[in-house]
């Protein structure tokens, strides 16, 4: 067996809706599996830049870098290559630009704007889940204050 290491990036890509907001996960294997948009960081790529570009690719969207999220780690098997992977994925908050989720990539089964509450106890992975978590801090604690993260101006 061979050892790897690799490192992603990904977004939470969020927009108010009905007072709150919604994010927008993914739909893999089938749809057995709900997740958060990200990929490999390219060579000479930023994580802030491979964050917009995958969320782009995958979503089918546009997202504004708002705030770093932190990290997750894990480790996996490929059985193909038979390698045990060390990966870490960076995750930002990225705020909605435009675009539709009718243009995601063939490789997802499906992309879904989800209520907040919803999405934090819907994604498979823990740590997706944690990462969720901090923005809804960052979301929920900017209520009320001037350059709010939705972009939108009080009164
Ligand atoms: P990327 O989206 O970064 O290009 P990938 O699609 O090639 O990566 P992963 O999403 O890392 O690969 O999935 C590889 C394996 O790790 C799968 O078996 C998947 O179920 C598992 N996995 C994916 N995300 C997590 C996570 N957050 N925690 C634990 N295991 C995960």
């Amino acid at each position: 067996m061979k050892y790897g290491k690799q490192v992603s990036a990904g977004g939470v890509l969020f927009r108010p809706a009905d007072g709150g907001y919604e994010v927008a996960v993914i739909r893999l294997s089938g749809g057995k599996v709900t997740a958060l948009p990200k990929g490999l960081v390219d060579r000479g790529e930023s994580p802030e830049e491979t964050a917009l570009r995958e969320v782009r690719e995958e979503t089918g969207m546009e997202g504004e870098l708002v705030a770093p999220l932190g990290y997750i780690r894990y480790y996996y098997y490929s059985k193909e290559e038979d390698t045990r992977y060390f990966k870490l994925v960076h995750f930002y908050l990225l705020r909605y630009r435009g675009g539709s989720e009718r243009d995601h990539d063939w490789e997802v089964e499906g992309v879904e704007w989800m209520p907040l509450k919803e999405a934090l106890q819907t994604l498979s992975y823990k740590g997706e889940r944690e990462i969720l978590e901090r923005a809804r801090d960052i979301l929920e604690g900017a209520e009320g204050e001037d350059g709010r993260p939705d972009g939108r101006k009080r009164g």
